[in-house]
């Protein structure tokens, strides 16, 4: 997945056209800008790319998510409901905005489970927020059916899967508003940059303006500009969108690799009898970042973990453990670790996750490792994992 694997020529002469005109700000000065507007060209190209009427770039993805929130007009006491297996992002851009994250149930996709959602909606529910997790997608038929018998929001983070569409579409254009992120570890990278597509006007009004102090964008000069609403600041910089614009011209190259190591390394495992393949909903097409499947349980999840680590195989994650993508290991969410007062909502809301089970969840996570997919294997070294692998696996 990493897109800091093929960083190359076209980042650095991005950054170097930005460097000589010396304007490293993304409004303004445009007399001195000698034509270089590196975040409005990604913000153009990656509209394009991903069939949406705007995209909006700004400092990181969760970033990305909070102002899609703001966008979307969320704020104190709405509830956002979230999968329980996701980056601690989703839940910091939500309580960022004062709203409640509402902790879900996901199921063999990896992601959302619509019935654990359609349990979880209630008065105060304002967005579902399903999670893309290592490049595949939640079952967005049944999530958009729900959010619109519903009157909610339906907010894509498609931060691990970009690349990858459903029924035909790119993900994060199903819908209301899609997340990415260019952190450093992504599928292309900015080093650090975020971005939100939409076809809503207001939305997209909405969040750009909060992404800049409130700043309406009218007219030529900066500091006359009127307050559209109350806002932030999570502006990117043109140095940030200079590297991206150039990796995202480069996506399509990257996906195509990634598919074809995807490939070899499923096509070693996926008629063993021990391996059952992660679920695709209907319709959808991985970006291909990471290869997901189940053993028959968590023993043997485990066990198969240890085992791939000590045959040298790098890039597995069994993330039933891991610290940063799974509700097991969210102690200073569930107790409420804020620095400062959260509103007495998130609290209330907190205070319920500490003894908050999540069975499904947990069945499903405690069979399932991933296999990252990386851009930079040679054929040897991708032959040699498909091996290790299949010989590894073997012993279930
Ligand atoms: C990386 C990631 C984010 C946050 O992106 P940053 O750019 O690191 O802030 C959000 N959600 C998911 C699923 C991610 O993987």
């Amino acid at each position: 997945m990493p897109g800091f694997e093929r960083f190359g020529e076209a980042e650095k002469k991005g950054v170097q056209q930005v460097l000589d005109t010396g304007v490293l700000m993304r409004y303004g000065f445009d007399p001195m800008r000698n034509g270089h507007w590196k975040a409005r060209e990604m913000e153009h190209a990656l509209a394009g790319r991903m069939q949406a009427r705007h995209a909006h770039l700004v400092s990181s993805g969760t970033a990305a998510l909070t102002v899609a929130l703001a966008g979307a007009g969320i704020g104190a006491g709405d509830e956002v409901i979230l999968p329980t297996f996701t980056f601690v992002a989703s839940f910091e851009a939500i309580l960022s905005v004062g709203a409640v994250p509402v902790l879900c149930d996901i199921d063999d996709t990896l992601t959302l489970d619509p019935r654990a959602v359609q349990a979880a909606i209630g008065p105060k529910t304002r967005a579902i927020m399903p999670v893309h997790m290592c490049g595949s997608m939640a079952d967005l038929d049944a999530l958009k059916a729900l959010a619109d018998a519903n009157g909610l929001y339906l907010i894509e983070d498609a931060c691990q899967a970009i690349g990858g569409t459903y029924k035909g579409k790119p993900l994060g254009s199903i819908g209301h508003i899609g997340c990415f992120s260019f952190d450093y570890v992504k599928t292309i990278t900015c080093g650090e940059g975020g971005a939100l597509i939409t076809s809503d006007a207001q939305l997209y009004e909405r969040a750009q303006a909060f992404s800049d102090h409130g700043h309406d964008h009218v007219g030529s000069d900066r500091g006359a500009e009127g307050h559209a609403l109350l806002g932030y600041n999570y502006r990117i910089s043109e140095l940030h969108a200079a590297v991206g614009l150039a990796q995202l011209g480069r996506l399509d190259e990257f996906l195509a690799v990634q598919k074809h190591h995807y490939t070899v390394l499923r096509n070693a495992i996926e008629a063993m009898p021990a391996v059952t393949l992660r679920r695709v909903p209907e319709g959808g097409e991985e970006n291909y970042s990471f290869l997901s499947f189940f053993l028959p349980d968590a023993q043997q999840a485990m066990r198969a973990r240890r085992e791939l680590s000590e045959a040298g195989l790098d890039g597995v994650f069994y993330w039933y453990d891991n610290n940063w993508h799974y509700h097991r290991q969210w102690d200073h969410l569930k107790s409420a670790k804020s620095p400062g007062p959260l509103t007495g909502e998130q609290q209330h809301a907190l205070n319920g996750l500490e003894n908050r089970s999540f069975e499904t969840s947990d069945r499903w996570m405690g069979r399932a490792l991933s296999l990252l997919i990386k851009l930079s294997w040679t054929q040897a070294e991708l032959e040699h994992r498909a091996a290790v692998l299949r010989s590894v696996l073997a012993g279930f």
